[in-house]
């Protein structure tokens, strides 16, 4: 097996919450001419991505009312609800982190949409910006 190249860190996707992806997709989609990329559900919200150079914009909508994005929505209406970036070394970041005393929303990686791994930093600690971390 080998070691995948080390690319730097970059974004790999803006989470934006919405009420109903019909509401803003044409925007994305029609307006700005981002390309559509089907991407699966998950955490409880329907999923749309799209293409924005290497990175996407994903607009989450509530699939459950308990779900984490209809939270948000209900809290503070639509809008950015996370940033992504992708690092060459996920646990070696999160223990970089944890050094630094941000706050982990978790300790260890998970298994995140797409069977990627990923972790989620808390807000309180990053600025106010619900951070995702994911790997390449
Ligand atoms: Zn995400």
């Amino acid at each position: 097996m080998s070691t995948p190249p080390r690319r730097g860190t970059r974004i790999a996707h803006i989470g934006i919450a919405v009420r109903a992806l019909d509401d803003v997709l044409p925007f994305y989609r029609d307006v700005l001419g981002l390309p559509e990329t089907p991407l699966d559900d998950a955490d409880g919200a329907r999923i749309a991505g799209l293409a924005a150079g290497d990175s996407l914009v994903e607009l989450l909508q509530p699939a459950a009312a308990d779900s984490p994005i209809a939270t948000f929505v209900d809290r503070k209406g639509p809008g950015i609800h996370h940033v992504c970036f992708c690092v060459d070394d996920l646990e070696g970041t999160l223990a970089k982190a944890k050094a630094a005393g941000i706050t982990l929303i978790d300790d260890t990686p998970r298994i995140g949409a797409e069977g990627k791994r990923i972790a989620f930093l808390h807000p309180k600690s990053t600025g106010g910006v619900l951070i995702e971390l994911t790997e390449y």
